[in-house]
């Protein structure tokens, strides 16, 4: 992600901040400039009160770009809601942040619009439990908002063998669905896809079930960027596109705070130069993680046979930035 400042007295301000805790002015994000403007004058998100939503809305009393996203939010009579969803959408903003920047569509050809449904587990009257399955469907995302519950995810990560699980790593990788329908599906890109990840025509529940029963196989890891992606074609695509943007994100942020130099992320051509950045990145960060103490930061290593993976997703997505209004 890009830099910010001030825009009265230019002190560093992050991407979420709601004022400037130098000056004291009152700032937005403004999704057409990149930038954080004056909120004075401007029309903030319906909803900056509520869930300190930082974004410009195109009209008063409207929702941002981000929020706007969001079909069904949680039941905020129930206590903890109100924060989940809050945490829900700061890591949404920062995914809608990339897809805006990339000019990526947020309706398929087929009329699929991207959204998002926020809901939780309900107990039923006779006392058993209506589970929420993360995933998606025809463009329509679902998160189970215990996701937002630091303890409950972290038992989820430790219960299904993952390295890493976070609220923001589940934005990225449940669009990857939608965007494999966009630009690969639509965009006529099959046939290079099959030659790479596989064909996906394959029983998608099947090979859910497979992949829970038996779990990855042997040196998963020189063709996949995790164990999940050996489940499903699909769940490979999503992943892979999170990382793209885990990796793209990571490179922009650290140049923008002149931790490295290195290639522009998103310049088109090949990416081996940009997961050469990265790794050195990666191995520095978690360097500096051990050296405090805590679990690596970016846990993963990305073989040759991921390169390949992360190539096709780089084709597809490097040369739609688009440039600051
Ligand atoms: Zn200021
Ligand atoms: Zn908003
Ligand atoms: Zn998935």
């Amino acid at each position: 992600m890009r830099r910010f400042a001030c825009p009265t007295c230019q002190a560093d301000l992050f991407f979420g901040n709601l004022s400037c805790l130098r000056c004291g002015t009152e700032v937005a994000y403004d999704p057409q400039a990149l930038a954080l403007v004056t909120v004075r004058g401007r029309t903030p998100c319906a909803n900056r009160e509520s869930i300190d939503c930082n974004w410009l809305a195109a009209a008063e009393g409207a929702l941002c770009a981000s929020c706007a996203m969001t079909t069904v939010i949680p039941d905020l009579s129930v206590p903890g809601n109100l924060l989940r969803w809050r945490r829900i959408e700061e890591a949404k903003r920062r995914l809608a942040y990339m897809l805006l920047r990339l000019d990526l569509p947020l309706v398929s050809r087929a009329g699929n619009r991207l959204t998002f449904r926020l809901l939780a587990d309900e107990t039923r009257s006779d006392g058993t439990v209506e589970q929420v399955l993360t995933g998606h469907d025809n463009g329509q995302v679902t998160l189970n908002v215990a996701e937002a519950d630091d303890d409950r995810r972290e038992a989820m990560r430790l219960g299904m063998g993952e390295r890493y699980r976070t609220l923001l790593g589940h934005c990225r990788h449940e669009v990857g669905h939608f965007y494999f329908d966009v630009l690969v599906e639509e965009g006529g890109r099959r046939a290079a896809f099959d030659a790479l990840f596989g064909n996906p025509d394959q029983d998608y529940g099947e090979a859910l079930k497979r992949h829970y029963a038996e779990g990855a196989p042997e040196r998963w890891e020189d063709t996949h960027v995790s164990a999940y992606a050996t489940a499903h074609p699909w769940e490979d695509f999503a992943e892979t596109f999170a990382h793209w943007l885990h990796m793209t994100d990571g490179l922009e942020t650290a140049q923008a705070h002149e931790l490295s130099g290195g290639p522009d992320p998103f310049a088109p051509g090949p990416v081996e130069p940009l997961v050469e950045a990265w790794g050195r990145l990666s191995v520095a960060m978690n360097a500096m993680s051990r050296a405090l103490g805590q679990p690596d930061l970016y846990p993963f290593v990305i073989a040759p046979g991921v390169v390949r993976k992360l190539g096709f997703v780089h084709g597809l997505l490097a040369e739609r930035l688009r440039a600051a209004a």
